[in-house]
């Protein structure tokens, strides 16, 4: 039904080979996981319907994106926590798994996974928090039950079924646990038969026995704390039929139900830990909108290297603003995420400075030389007087390098609502100085009332680096 749907979605006919033929498949270009709001996000350059699942053992949700290449070598992002971490593979040649891995002892609710497809190219999947597996106990106040035959009990039963003389019935005579508690055996006086019923709701597996009764003295299982059944409840439904629900435990599974001898039926059991059954299938829904974006994004394999430089550091803070806001602290996390998105989609990214550290601007041109960079991305916050707080918006500067600069000015302004305050030329020295393609990033004002609080808050300061990479992925993607 899904692929039905999908099918129907599709821009042209001609996408429908994406399938079948894998040099033209679409490639998945960035994705990020942001583990303080449990939010997975995937940008594809060409339509991708996901498909999603909850494993068992260790527990993991399990997302496909068909018809979808990677192009890299499995690609890690430890988490930590709950969700232990996030890798992405080629899972075979038509497809790129992505797994997000809880740690042991937790998992999640399938029902509780919403993806969303803002277009067909691009995704996002929010992961409810993690929760504890909770080991019942298995030490319930009344682990087996055995009701005694009751003679008299439900006579409305057996009004329409023929009286069937008492000694033909078989005798349950134990239902016990044996070879080291992995069966259930069911023994009787003479030959029994046994239908069985598996009740997901209650979890609970039901033995039906026709023609069968309760031996007054029936003998149930001993169960303890590591048993593989959690309850046993022995009962006489009727008067010819008996009826034996069992529970599995936090660590047992229900196996296979098996007429050992004429007169034993046995359970099988099986250790095994999923709270959920081993697979769950989580539904994924049709994008929102059904032409995707321009396809941008896409970069070649190729050794290109990345300089990205966050201005100032150590004991220059840089501009100061609202709230004694620093340049040098709103520019930090998002040089550090550009670099990341870089690497993720196979560009190399070297940092001048990946902590509060001063150094000098010769000592950052010299950096990309001896990187051997083939782009310098210089990335600053900017500042009028605090008595200006109405100037605000971003700013891209180049010497050289125009076509670096739009493409990165107009990323910014395409994803982000920002005021535009131009792409201009200036002699900069980290732009003059540079004989790559260099330019200077100023993502806003530190002093700006609209800029300021955002600039601050690490949802924008995530944005702003999506958008800065967006645009040197593009300009990479048209130069290289
Ligand atoms: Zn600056």
């Amino acid at each position: 039904m899904m692929k039905f749907q999908w099918l129907l979605l599709l821009p042209s006919l001609s996408s429908i080979f994406l399938f079948s033929s894998p040099a033209e498949a679409a490639r998945l270009l960035l994705w990020r996981f942001d583990a303080n709001q449990n939010q997975l996000v995937f940008t594809t350059d060409d339509s991708v319907q996901p498909k999603a699942q909850l494993f068992a053992n260790p527990n993991r949700l399990i997302i496909d994106l068909p018809g979808t290449t990677l192009g890299r070598p499995t690609m890690n992002q430890p988490v930590g926590g709950a969700i232990r971490e996030v890798r992405v593979g080629q899972y075979n040649a038509q497809m790129t798994r992505i797994v997000v891995e809880l740690a042991p002892g937790y998992t999640i609710d399938p029902q509780q996974v919403l993806f969303q497809g803002i277009s067909p190219t691009q995704w996002s999947v929010q992961i409810p928090t993690p929760e504890r597996i909770t080991t019942t106990p298995t030490t319930t106040s009344q682990p087996v039950v055995v009701i005694p035959p009751s003679r008299t009990s439900n006579p409305a039963n057996n009004q329409t079924e023929t009286p069937t003389p008492t000694s033909r019935l078989a005798t349950i005579q134990a239902v016990e646990l044996v070879n080291e508690g992995t069966q259930l055996a069911i023994r009787a006086d003479q030959r029994v038969r046994a239908t069985s019923r598996w009740d997901a709701k209650a979890n609970t597996y039901q033995i039906i026995i026709p023609n069968a009764q309760l031996a007054e003295q029936v003998r149930g299982p001993q169960l303890n704390a590591r048993s593989l059944l959690s309850q046993v409840l022995v009962r006489q439904q009727d008067r010819r039929t008996v009826v034996i629900l069992v529970k599995p435990s936090s660590g047992g599974q229900i196996g296979e139900l098996n007429q050992l001898t004429d007169q034993i039926i046995s359970l099988q059991l099986r250790p095994s830990r999923p709270v959920f059954p081993p697979t769950t299938s989580i539904p994924v829904p049709p994008p929102l909108r059904t032409t995707p974006p321009d396809s941008f994004y896409r970069v070649p394999n190729s050794r290109i290297v990345v300089m990205i430089d966050p201005g100032h550091g150590g004991k220059d803070p840089g501009a100061i603003g609202i709230g004694g806001l620093r340049e040098k602290d709103v520019i930090l996390p998002i040089s550090q995420q550009v670099a990341a998105l870089l690497q993720q989609n196979g560009v190399q990214a070297v940092m001048t400075r990946s902590d509060d550290r001063f150094i000098s601007l010769a000592g950052r041109v010299q950096m990309a030389r001896q990187a051997r960079a083939n782009v310098f991305v210089s990335i600053h916050a900017n500042a009028i007087s605090l008595r200006r707080p109405e100037v605000n918006g971003v700013e891209t500067y180049y010497f050289s390098s125009q076509r670096l600069a739009e493409a990165i000015h107009s990323s910014m302004l395409q994803s982000l609502n920002v005021r535009d305050r131009r792409v201009r030329r200036s002699r900069f020295y980290v732009l003059r100085n540079n004989s790559i393609p260099a330019v200077l990033v100023e993502v806003g004002y530190v002093t700006g009332a609209e800029d300021a609080p955002r600039l601050a808050s690490p949802a924008f300061q995530r944005q702003m680096a999506e958008a800065i990479a967006r645009g040197i992925l593009l300009y990479i993607r048209q130069n290289f």
